[in-house]
């Protein structure tokens, strides 16, 4: 059986270091972080993400506002208020949750975003300091995904991670992360996607398996080799509303090292991830 890699137990921890951080930093800059969401729309799961992702600011001190704009609204409207937010000194953060209704392009919404407040990451300016080494903000679920097994001691450094999925916010940015001149990074990586031939292939040669496609159970035990240890980033629900990952865990756990469960594995990782970024622009900022 894996040892399981208990991602909201180790969420606290660090939420834990960061209300002390933020507490510190508030001290010395007489500044509180403060955190903006911009929600447009009514999307349920949206929502519940939003409403997470501020009540923990409020648990480790970083204040955060919430700007719910209807499904109607147009792109040069959320521009206009991305501007405001972008010049508004108390906003540390501002985090715009997506997806975005149709008939509004993500991509012009997130280049809007000022790069010192790009939160989560997914901006041009944070993707190319990435690429080049030097980074300023790491999308949040990437970098809860390095957090998890570095935290837990699984060494990265000279092994070979295969990530299943190439989104720009989780299985691109993740890449770049992971084979980075770093240390809890040094790995070789191999990415798979949709068009790939023979994927069990590849996840079968993998020290690390990451998936992050959003296919319920996709991750079978016959897709990896003994040992191996087993990341699963998808959230997906099942037709009994069951939220299952894209790693058929009831199977796999019995032949991985170490294994992250959903729920309660990348998914409060990643809201801790956004935090620490809050906090990072809060300090880049203030000086
Ligand atoms: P996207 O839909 O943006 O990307 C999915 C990726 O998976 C694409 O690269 C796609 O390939 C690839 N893919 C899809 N089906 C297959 C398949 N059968 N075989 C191989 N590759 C495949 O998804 P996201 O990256 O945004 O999210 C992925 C999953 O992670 C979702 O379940 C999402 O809910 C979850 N998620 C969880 C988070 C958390 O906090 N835990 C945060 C963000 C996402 P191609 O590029 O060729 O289309």
């Amino acid at each position: 059986m894996a040892l399981i890699l208990d991602g909201k137990k180790l969420a606290q921890t660090m939420q834990a270091e960061i209300a002390a951080q933020v507490a510190d930093f508030v001290a010395h800059k007489r500044v509180r972080p403060g955190l903006a969401a911009v929600l447009v729309g009514d999307n349920p799961a949206s929502q519940i993400y939003v409403k997470n992702k501020r009540k923990a600011c409020e648990a480790v001190g970083i204040e955060s506002w919430l700007h719910q704009l209807p499904a109607t609204t147009t792109q040069d409207e959320l521009l206009h208020l991305i501007t405001q937010l972008n010049t508004d000194p108390a906003i540390s953060g501002i985090l715009v949750q997506l997806p975005l209704p149709k008939g509004i392009d993500e991509s012009v919404i997130i280049d809007a975003v000022s790069p010192m407040k790009d939160v989560d990451g997914f901006g041009p300016e944070s993707l190319g300091l990435l690429t080049a080494g030097y980074p300023r903000f790491l999308p949040c679920t990437p970098s809860g995904v390095q957090q998890i097994l570095v935290r837990n001691n699984i060494r990265i450094d000279g092994q070979h991670v295969v990530i299943v999925g190439r989104s720009n916010i989780v299985g691109k940015p993740l890449a770049l992360m992971l084979m980075q001149k770093a240390d809890g990074a040094n790995a070789t990586v191999t990415v798979c996607h949709s068009k790939s031939r023979d994927i069990a292939a590849m996840t079968k040669q993998a020290d690390i398996v990451v998936v992050a496609i959003g296919q319920a159970r996709f991750l079978k035990k016959d897709m990896i080799r003994p040992g191996a240890v087993v990341v699963d980033v998808g959230i997906n629900r099942t037709a009994e509303g069951k939220l299952v990952g894209d790693v058929d865990f009831a199977e796999v756990k019995d032949i991985a090292s170490a294994i992250t469960p959903v729920p309660g594995g990348i998914g409060p990782m990643t809201i801790t991830m956004l935090l620490h970024n809050t906090l990072r622009a809060a300090i880049l900022q203030h000086g």
